[in-house]
């Protein structure tokens, strides 16, 4: 075996040690998952072993769960249902082998164990796990589309009740040791050096071989679905679902189904139900695209993945960032949270010091929840220097501009700090919608002048949108990436356009939204259907949120840039007479398309059906799917003009980007994948019945209609390719 060694004492314990050649932690690979049989195989017939206790041999953990890169891959059994179960079944054959070999078996569990690792844990007959808190145990399938499919729904609500495994089945919430402790899912929590003996002397002196639902009277905790307790949790459950998922995720549906079906029957065909939903689940499009984009995608840009090759790597270590407003505060509180020194400049020390004071605030939260230690919070903050003078911008690596949005202010900012800077740094800019290009011009530096976009709040949002602008080089590209890196930030790299990628995206669902209004839809079910989606708030939330004087201004900006070729819109009135008529700027005054009030939760604006008078105040189904399609394609086929515009390059990227970006709805991949799931003919189809319809702002580009005669799609045709130079 290359995975597993195994070394028998003088009491008969063969302690079996797992251990991945050539990984840093082990995962489940197809290799494993055979051995573990082997493993069974020889602790069941050497009759010199009396039990047995698992363990990692690794100092990052015991073991990460499946392999999602080979499962990811998985596309499909070629309708042989035969050998999908099989394929399937084989880790639940494997554990199951384990739990019912005859002999003791203890999990001495040394450092995280997730998913399938986790699985493997419980199907041993004791755990003990090291007394550190870092240590997760966890079954986070759920959040990337998938099923636990090694037992866990059966195991984790036979130990723990279906109520409390619940959020760790279907969230995939993950548990300290002291917590698995008093949930029961572990035996004992022991300091980390003492983990395999505890679990050696648990089979020496008590070792059971036989599962707690293996026996004779065993019932679940709380109750199986058809006590009088339990059916109440199905029912409650079943609604809950319903309300956070709107039905988009087949992941927690199966894994509700899963669970009820399984409790009712023995163990051994318990397992098989859950294999079966395993693959349900695996084989949809729905898992297909989250756990490309949100792991294997994610995994891979946070590495750089899009990083021009050939530019030694850049270490920064003093960063200026320029204004110290809302965006200045958060990205001064990152970069020293990454060790960075940070000049904080504002107009003046008393505007700096306020910036500052948002790291501040942020640290001594941290510390008084006993997240970060005094000496920590002070280490950090030391690295802030606030001040209103361009002189302490000298010697900075990088540069981050976050003054208002105005080209005027932003030009002086360029040329005050670049007097001041090395050939060698680089000068970003995180404006949100003037292209970089045109701020470039005010640079003496044009090669090195790029878009550096975070978004808000800059603590919490793990995107950065990089923009190159015509004349930025890819050394700067890298260098920026570098930094993004630096701050563990996810990076997406776009070519200049006007709103880039992220927001020129975002702006059409917040738009569809308005046209729907014009169209004379109820408010009510455009924002429920919106949120329907997938989408975190309906459009018309949403557009509260961003501020409506924000989008009133982006579209005055945009009919002057674009003159004859601007279209004025019918809901463009709408606006102008809630920002200019009425005040109403969203929810930072508390007026917008809802009312906000002071206690309780914000209702819809009265006066808003007098100026969009409402037309259609029932929908049916086919109607819902209709405005959901109108939503969803509206935000699709506008990423798909980005890449025929080459704004974006990399379906990755494009994906990642939107859900991290303006949270488009996770279970679809992102909107790339969500085209190449319906198919590029079908969707063009369905866009051109829409355009049809309600305009040509549905109508597919060129480059759908080339994919949809060629049967092509985005990742095979624009994946794993070299980035366009811009
Ligand atoms: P803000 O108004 O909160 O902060 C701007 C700061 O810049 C103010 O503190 C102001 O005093 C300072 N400033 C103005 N002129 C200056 C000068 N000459 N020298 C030094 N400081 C100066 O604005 P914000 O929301 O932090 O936005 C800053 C930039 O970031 C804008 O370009 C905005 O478009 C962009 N942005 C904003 C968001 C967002 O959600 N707010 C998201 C992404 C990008």
């Amino acid at each position: 075996m290359e995975n597993f060694k195994i070394e028998v004492d003088g009491d008969g314990i063969a302690l079996v040690t797992f251990d991945v050649p050539g990984r840093t932690m082990n995962t489940l690979t197809a290799s494993v998952i055979r051995e573990i049989g082997e493993v069974v195989e020889t602790i069941k017939s050497d009759t010199a072993i009396k039990g047995a206790v698992i363990t990692s041999g690794k100092t990052t953990g015991f073991c990460a769960g499946a392999d999602l890169g080979e499962l990811g891959g998985s596309e499909g059994f070629a309708g042989d249902l035969k050998a999908a179960f099989d394929a399937g079944f084989a880790l639940n054959k494997a554990f199951r082998a384990l739990e019912t070999g005859g002999k003791p078996v203890a999990a001495a569990i040394n450092g995280l164990a997730m998913g399938g690792g986790l699985e493997m844990t419980l199907a041993c007959h004791y755990r003990v796990v090291a007394d550190n808190p870092k240590i997760q145990l966890s079954l986070p399938e759920a959040k990337v589309g998938l099923l636990p499919g090694g037992g866990g729904t059966q195991r984790l609500t036979r130990l723990m009740g279906v109520m409390a495994a619940a959020p760790f089945l279907l969230e995939g919430k993950s548990m300290k040791p002291a917590e698995a402790l008093g949930f029961k899912v572990v035996h004992e929590v022991v300091p980390a050096d003492q983990v395999v003996e505890a679990a050696k002397t648990w089979v020496k002196t008590k070792g059971d071989p036989v599962a707690p639902w293996d026996k004779k009277d065993f019932k679940i905790p709380g109750g199986g679905p058809y006590t009088a307790s339990g059916s109440q949790v199905f029912i409650m459950g079943n609604a809950m679902l319903r309300k956070q998922t709107y039905g988009n995720y087949p992941a927690q549906l199966n894994i509700m189904k899963a669970v009820y079906e399984g409790l009712q029957v023995p163990f051994d065909a318990a397992i098989r139900i859950e294999t079966r939903y395993f693959l349900k689940t695996l084989m949809s499009p729905q898992a297909k695209g989250m756990i490309r984009t949100l792991f294997l995608s994610l995994q891979e840009l946070g590495k750089g993945s899009g990083r021009p090759a050939g530019v030694p790597h850049y270490d920064v270590k003093k960063v200026a960032v320029l204004g110290a407003g809302m965006m200045g505060a958060g990205i001064a509180y990152v970069q020293a949270m990454a060790g960075i020194e940070t000049v904080l400049i504002d107009q003046t020390q008393e505007a700096a010091d306020k910036g500052k004071g948002y790291a501040e605030g942020l640290v001594k939260k941290a510390v008084s929840r006993g997240k970060m230690t005094q000496e920590k919070g002070d280490a950090i903050l030391a690295l802030i220097h606030p001040t209103a003078d361009y002189a302490q911008v000298k010697g900075s690596d990088l540069v981050v501009e976050a003054v208002f949005e105005n080209r005027d202010v932003k030009a002086e900012v360029t040329r005050k700090a670049e007097a001041q800077l090395a050939d060698t740094a680089i000068f970003g800019s995180n404006t949100s919608t003037l292209p970089i290009t045109g701020l470039a011009k005010a640079s003496v530096r044009p090669a090195s002048f790029i878009g550096i976009h975070f978004f808000s709040p800059v603590d919490k949002m793990g995107l950065v949108e990089i923009i190159m602008g015509e004349e930025t080089s890819q050394e700067a590209l890298a260098k920026s990436i570098d930094y993004v890196l630096k701050i563990k930030k996810t990076p997406i790299v776009v070519n200049d356009s006007r709103g880039f990628y992220t927001s020129r995206c975002f702006g059409t669902f917040v738009q569809e939204g308005m046209e729907l209004l014009s169209d004379g839809y109820a408010p009510a079910i455009i924002d429920n259907v919106g949120r329907a989606t997938g989408m975190p708030r309906g459009p018309l939330e949403m557009h509260d949120d961003v501020a409506l004087d924000l989008s009133y201004k982006i579209a005055q900006q945009t009919k002057k840039d674009l003159g004859d070729k601007y279209e004025e819109r019918p809901f463009t009135a709408i606006i102008e007479k809630m920002v200019e008529g009425e005040g109403r700027y969203g929810r930072k005054n508390g007026k917008g398309f809802y009312d906000y009030p002071e206690n309780g939760p914000k209702v819809l604006w009265k006066g808003l059906s007098d100026l969009a008078p409402v037309r259609i105040a029932e929908v049916d189904k086919v109607g819902i799917e209709e405005i959901r399609t109108r939503l969803l394609y509206r935000q699709a086929v506008e990423a798909a003009r980005c890449f025929e515009e080459g704004v974006i390059t990399d379906p990755r990227e494009a994906d990642v980007g939107a859900i991290l970006g303006w949270g488009f709805a996770p279970w679809t991949g992102g909107p790339i994948s969500l085209i190449d799931g319906v198919g590029a003919a079908e969707f063009v189809k369905a866009c051109d019945a829409l355009a049809q319809k309600y305009g040509a702002r549905f109508s597919p580009p060129q480059l759908l209609r080339d994919m949809a005669a060629k049967g092509e799609t985005f990742y095979s045709r624009f994946g794993a390719k070299e980035r366009i130079a811009a």
